[in-house]
């Protein structure tokens, strides 16, 4: 006698009008399972996107119930995570479905069987993949530069687990350790007054080092489009590149500048106030760094002139007022130097008031020149890079730069040119990085 089944009216529905049926182009995963019993043969394919399934199409050769199974387990998979789709049960198919005749439940263990099979397909391959491309690289992260912007990207990268190189060509720390190494730090938050430059740096170094940042002291050279940096070593290509090479002091453009500079009485800051013990100096500039300069000669230097092309400073007012408590220092407004002459060493400088209209004539021994900073960029003329009008690269708020996988941190991406700026760059990079090679199922 023949047997009855009872199928339900969504069992019906999906036999009559079956979902996504057919082949996907390029999947990235296939699952082919069969019942050797009742010779019902099934295949699932998937399309992957961010870990979250974006399309599921099945091809049947079986019965009514194969088909509705399939053409259900479709509907339930698309839009899942990879994780929730593989803990779609057997039993929850045929639930699904109002329930399945106990004779063809093995349908429903066919279509769940498949999907698993084709998740776990993609899941072989991606890591199969992964393992060959990332032979092709020598890091995740290639960052230019170790000042604190290139630092601290580098903890930030390694931290979230991404293989990580900086390179510096000088002195790592940066412009910091450079130029200004004893100076307290005043504005960056939880360290003010707590912490010179040094400490600053040697606390970013010990982190590094901690995480396994491979710190390389050398040149990077040149920069290729296809991420490859040129280093004085040899060639390393990254999946991405940070730019980190910061700024260096802007020249004063001043007559007699260069005959006097490299320790013959032109300087560009004020790196060791001891070099300045009983000198008469001349600071060039109106900003936070020449008003810095002026306030740690204080305890060494004789006679300390500002030299301020503007109606009056521009610096924050606890450090004018720390300024003007020092008599040993005047300030000069409007006044611009024209020209540093002597024999062997700086002598004297010619300014010229420029609301008087007259000249002047001062006895020096040094000129401190603190004009500003210019961005490090010529590694970078042959890539390409989108700059403002200052020279400065152009990020979007990502810190990406207009070429595909290369981003700039710190100054020579802002001319906000403040630790605490470079820092937060760094952390910006570290979390997109993070987001673009590790793809997480949460982006
Ligand atoms: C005198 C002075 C005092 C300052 N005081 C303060 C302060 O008190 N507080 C504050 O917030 N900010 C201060 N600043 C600003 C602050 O120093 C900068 O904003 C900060 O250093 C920017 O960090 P960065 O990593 O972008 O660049 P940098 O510090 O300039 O570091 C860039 C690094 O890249 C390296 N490099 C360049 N080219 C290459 C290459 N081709 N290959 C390998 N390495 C390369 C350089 O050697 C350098 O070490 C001061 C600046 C100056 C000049």
């Amino acid at each position: 006698m023949e047997e009855q089944f009872e199928y339900s009216e969504k069992v019906m529905d999906h036999f009559r009008n079956p979902r996504n049926v057919g082949q996907i182009k390029d999947p990235d995963g296939i699952g082919r399972v069969g019942n050797p019993v009742c010779g019902d043969l099934m295949e699932i394919q998937i399309k992957v996107e961010n870990n979250i399934l974006r399309d599921v199409k099945f091809k049947t050769f079986g019965c009514g119930s194969a088909i509705a199974t399939s053409s259900m387990i479709t509907e339930m998979a698309i839009g899942k995570t990879l994780e929730e789709a593989l803990k779609i049960t057997r039993g929850e198919v045929a639930e699904e479905l109002g329930g399945l005749p106990p004779i063809k439940m093995h349908c429903s263990n066919l279509a769940a069987d498949a999907l698993h099979a084709a998740i776990k397909d993609y899941m072989a391959h991606k890591e199969e993949k992964e393992k060959i491309e990332a032979q092709k690289y020598d890091f995740d992260v290639i960052i230019v530069g170790g000042g604190p912007g290139g630092l601290t990207t580098g903890i930030l990268c390694a931290y979230r687990g991404l293989k990580t190189a900086i390179f510096e060509a000088s002195n790592w720390g940066g412009i910091l350790s450079w130029l200004c190494p004893n100076k307290m730090i005043e504005n960056f938050p939880g360290l003010c007054e707590k912490s010179t430059c040094t400490d600053l740096v040697n606390s970013w170094m010990n982190e590094a080092r901690k995480l396994k940042v491979e710190l390389k002291k050398e040149r990077v050279n040149d920069i290729t489009s296809d991420k490859k940096i040129i280093a004085e070593s040899g060639e390393y290509k990254g999946k991405i590149i940070v730019l980190a090479t910061g700024s260096s002091p802007a020249p004063g453009g001043i007559k007699g500048e260069e005959k006097f500079k490299n320790e013959r009485g032109v300087y560009y800051y004020v790196r060791n106030p001891g070099n300045f013990t009983g000198k008469r100096v001349i600071i060039v500039g109106s900003g936070n760094s020449a008003v810095d300069a002026a306030l740690s000669l204080a305890d060494t230097a004789d006679l300390i002139t500002i030299a301020c092309k503007n109606e009056e400073l521009r610096s924050v007012p606890n450090k004018i007022e720390r300024l003007k408590a020092i008599d040993r220092v005047k300030v000069l407004y409007n006044t611009e130097v024209l020209e540093i002459s002597g024999t062997d060493k700086v002598e004297k400088v010619l300014m010229k008031d420029l609301k008087e209209d007259e000249n002047i004539q001062q006895v020096v021994d040094s000129v401190v020149l603190a004009v500003g900073l210019t961005p490090n960029t010529e590694i970078f003329k042959n890539l390409g890079l989108e700059m403002d009008d200052k020279g400065y690269i152009k990020t979007d708020k990502t810190q990406k730069t207009n070429i595909d996988g290369i981003y700039a941190v710190g100054d020579i991406a802002s001319d906000l040119q403040l630790v605490v700026i470079a820092v937060s760059n760094g952390a910006t990079v570290a979390h997109n990085a993070y987001i673009e090679l590790r793809k997480p199922y949460w982006r």
